[in-house]
């Protein structure tokens, strides 16, 4: 608006420059024009010259039905019809017989775990495709963890939908995605778990089926507790008409099933048709094995998949890799590969250093790629010339790709919580989805997946287990990671609160019985007890706690609370956060992180009994939202449920009514967004302390400001943000991809969304 009136008034000045502008502005749009559409045709040429190969390999979709030994499955149209002729032509997979005998691509409920290449989301699309052809009303929807995911089962269920001669409405809705959503428009819906369960508040919204995808997600640390919450919010809520899941690995799948209340469907290796090893080593030298493993399959005249952890270091590899693979090229392969990197050239200029590569023989794949880029690099490794690919696991939901070789360089992936990294080791399920990448049906005649792991990543139970479970491909027992977090827990019972309007603390505890943590370890719920002295049993070193240790200071920090603990003449600092907890003191650096050292332990206890006024009400309830989810033994969970809904009153994100409680404004956004509580709650303190009305640009300040502990980086994303605020109307925020250098992250994002509805915020949140 600032803009708009500078202009007006500037317009007289500038009359005579203006006309010549607004005409050099036409030619260069005009030249614009041209210029894409020039690079839009020959981008077309390009696709028909790359990609002119069977239709079954166009897309590469994952677990295609591994049809017969040309690698061309049959078309998914006929294999449908089962009940017609056509199906005795092919050989049906065993996967989707096994399904359809037992009458769940009619019913839709099930949950299938087979190993990858057995044709799972096959069935999970055949399932919805069937009650979209009887006219089955809702909205039926698949869903999955990634976008890129997302984005290759909307192209198949289009492109079979299509073969069917059905007519259905499709939609999609991702991070990349953003395009309004009306139930009454859509007929199935693709997302991802965490925009889905944004959708789902919807009035409107009544589910058909529901097909998700990759749900052995339930045990991993990050997404774990949303993706539960997100299921008891369907069996409890919005219930669909059936719920259909699919997992590669799960070793506890029958649990796993009773909680869904979905009979099992097992696929096991006999389902697919190629011979594949794992195998999970510890290796000191993990950029040396990986290049005696690259060398050893291209001697074979075999390809190779590696996996990395970050698009840097998939780039880093794929240049360590050049001269190597260089070597192994034939004159075919060169002259191939110099064309490819000739096409691809006009493409971005972001793929500067990848033409080199590919004329190498060699190329990275990451989301950072654009589309065409990424279709090239993935049809020059089809065509065999490409060699090696070196890429983040995004390759591995959905691509199928002929490499007999799979390296995972990173069993690890550094999670960032509030700004800060750590290490979370990729869970089995994680893994064997990377490694299963080697030796896809019809593609290749076997296939060896490796594993290396550093020294010193795992002790030695963990790492025995890893390889055990590698070796016979099976996955971990799912297991709830709701009680890992009491962010998880609290912003759960948010949500079960914001999605019924108004909540009695039974309730809520009926939520908590629904849970996959309930099921699997049934307790007594009662709320009469208090929180006792004796949860510090739950942290062993309190007993080394003596009367030589003292708090002296502790203070509430945007993640949580901070202090000094005294210890006979020595300080020690010491932080209690979401991320973690620290303390100064030499033993707590050489220990493990999950363990607590006495400073840390007389910290806790003094935050959470402490009668003599040091500690203040904020102060405390952010010790225990940091804490509490420690106290899993002792603590009856009817105490943490009121501990929960204690902190969430106080913090302003529900408050209490005649007949239990009720979610605020900002609650009700909080539940359904990618922020965690804490950072909820301060937004709001901030909006509701800001003289006047505060502006998209200040709300991503504040964000920003309060999210990094790091000032450094806090300046940095300042400025990208406000650039980025200051060129982005409100009501078309997207991710802002084009911005090189610039991640962006849900919660600014969710910010400036909850920025524009301020008025009904603040309405609420007094
Ligand atoms: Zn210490």
């Amino acid at each position: 608006m600032i803009n708009s009136g500078a202009i007006r008034s500037a317009r007289g000045a500038v009359g005579v420059i203006s006309v010549a502008s607004v005409i050099i502005n036409a030619l260069h749009t005009i030249q614009n024009l041209l210029r894409q559409r020039q690079r839009q045709r020959q981008r077309q040429r390009q696709k028909e010259d790359r990609l002119p190969v069977e239709p079954g390999l166009q897309s590469s979709s994952e677990d295609r039905p591994p049809g017969p030994q040309s690698g061309r499955g049959p078309r998914p149209g006929q294999l449908l019809t089962h009940s017609s002729n056509i199906c005795h032509k092919f050989p049906l997979f065993p996967l989707y017989e096994k399904a359809s005998a037992a009458g769940v691509i009619t019913t839709g409920n099930c949950l299938i775990v087979a190993p990858t290449g057995t044709g799972k989301s096959y069935i999970g699309r055949a399932i919805l495709e069937e009650a979209v052809l009887r006219g089955e009303p809702g909205v039926h929807a698949y869903l999955v963890p990634y976008r890129a995911l997302a984005a290759e089962i909307y192209e198949s269920l289009l492109r079979e939908l299509d073969q069917r001669g059905a007519t259905a409405r499709v939609k999609i809705s991702t991070g990349d995605h953003r395009d309004p959503f009306y139930p009454g428009e859509t007929d199935i819906l693709v997302s991802t778990f965490e925009r889905f369960s944004a959708l789902l508040p919807s009035q409107d919204l009544r589910l058909g089926r529901v097909v998700l995808d990759e749900v052995h997600l339930l045990a991993d640390e990050s997404r774990g507790p949303a993706l539960e919450s997100l299921l008891v919010r369907l069996k409890t809520w919005k219930r669909p008409t059936s719920i259909c899941a699919l997992s590669a690995v799960v070793s506890n799948p029958q649990e796993l099933a009773d909680w869904l209340g979905v009979p099992l469907i097992l696929g096991s290796a006999q389902d697919r048709t190629v011979e594949v090893e794992f195998r999970c080593e510890v290796e000191k030298d993990i950029g040396e094995r990986l290049k005696a493993e690259v060398a050893r399959a291209l001697e074979k005249g075999e390809q190779a998949i590696i996996f990395c952890n970050s698009k840097a270091a998939s780039q880093k590899v794929a240049s360590d890799l050049q001269a190597l693979v260089a070597g192994f090229l034939t004159e075919d392969d060169i002259r191939a590969l110099s064309d490819t990197a000739a096409h691809a050239a006009g493409d971005e200029e972001e793929a500067e250093d990848l033409l080199k590569l590919l004329s190498a023989g060699v190329a990275y794949h990451h989301a950072g790629l654009s589309r065409d880029a990424r279709l090239c690099v993935e049809a020059a490794f089809r065509n065999r010339h490409l060699k090696v690919i070196s890429c983040t696991p995004t390759l591995a939901a959905g691509v199928n790709l002929p490499a007999r070789l799979v390296v995972v360089r990173d069993v690890y992936r550094m999670e960032f919580i509030r700004g800060r990294p750590r290490r979370v080791v990729l869970s089995t399920g994680e893994l064997l989805n990377m490694l299963g990448r080697a030796g896809r049906p019809g593609q290749v005649e076997a296939g060896l997946g490796v594993a290396p792991v550093e020294p010193d990543l795992l002790d030695e139970d963990e790492l025995s287990q890893l390889e055990l479970a590698i070796r016979e491909a099976k996955g971990n027992p799912v297991r709830s990671r709701l009680p890992d977090s009491f962010d998880s827990f609290m912003r759960f019972l948010l949500a079960v609160i914001s999605d019924r309007g108004e909540a009695t603390l039974e309730d809520t505890a009926e939520a908590v019985r629904e849970s996959l943590w309930y099921h699997l370890e049934p307790q007594a719920i009662s709320f009469d007890r208090p929180l006792q002295v004796d949860i510090m049993e739950d942290i062993p070193s309190f007993s080394k706690v003596n009367g030589s240790i003292r708090l002296e200071r502790a203070w509430p920090v945007s993640d949580g609370v901070a202090g000094s603990v005294v210890s006979g003449d020595k300080i020690y600092n010491f932080s209690l956060t979401i991320a973690g907890e620290e303390c100064s003191c030499p033993a707590k650096s050489k220990w493990r992180r999950r363990e607590t050292c006495k400073h840390l332990a007389c910290a806790i206890y003094t935050l959470l009994f402490d009668d003599t006024g040091i500690v203040d009400e904020e102060t405390r309830n952010r010790a225990l939202y940091a804490s509490a989810h420690r106290f899993r033994k002792t603590l009856d969970l009817g105490t943490k449920i009121k501990v929960a809904m204690d902190i969430l009153a106080a913090w302003g994100l529900i408050e209490r009514v005649p007949g239990g409680f009720r979610a605020t404004g900002v609650g009700a956004i909080a539940a359904n967004s990618g922020l965690d509580l804490l950072l909820s709650r301060i937004a709001r303190d901030r909006v509701l302390n800001y003289a006047g009305t505060p502006s998209p640009s200040d709300v991503a300040s504040w964000v920003t400001e309060d999210f990094f502990g790091d000032e450094t980086k806090r300046e940095k994303w300042l400025r990208a943000v406000n650039d980025w605020v200051g060129e982005t109307p409100l009501k078309k925020i997207k991710l802002p991809r084009p911005r090189p250098g610039f991640l962006p992250a849900p919660f600014i994002v969710t910010a400036l969304i909850s920025s524009g509805a301020r008025v009904s915020m603040s309405c609420t949140m007094s």
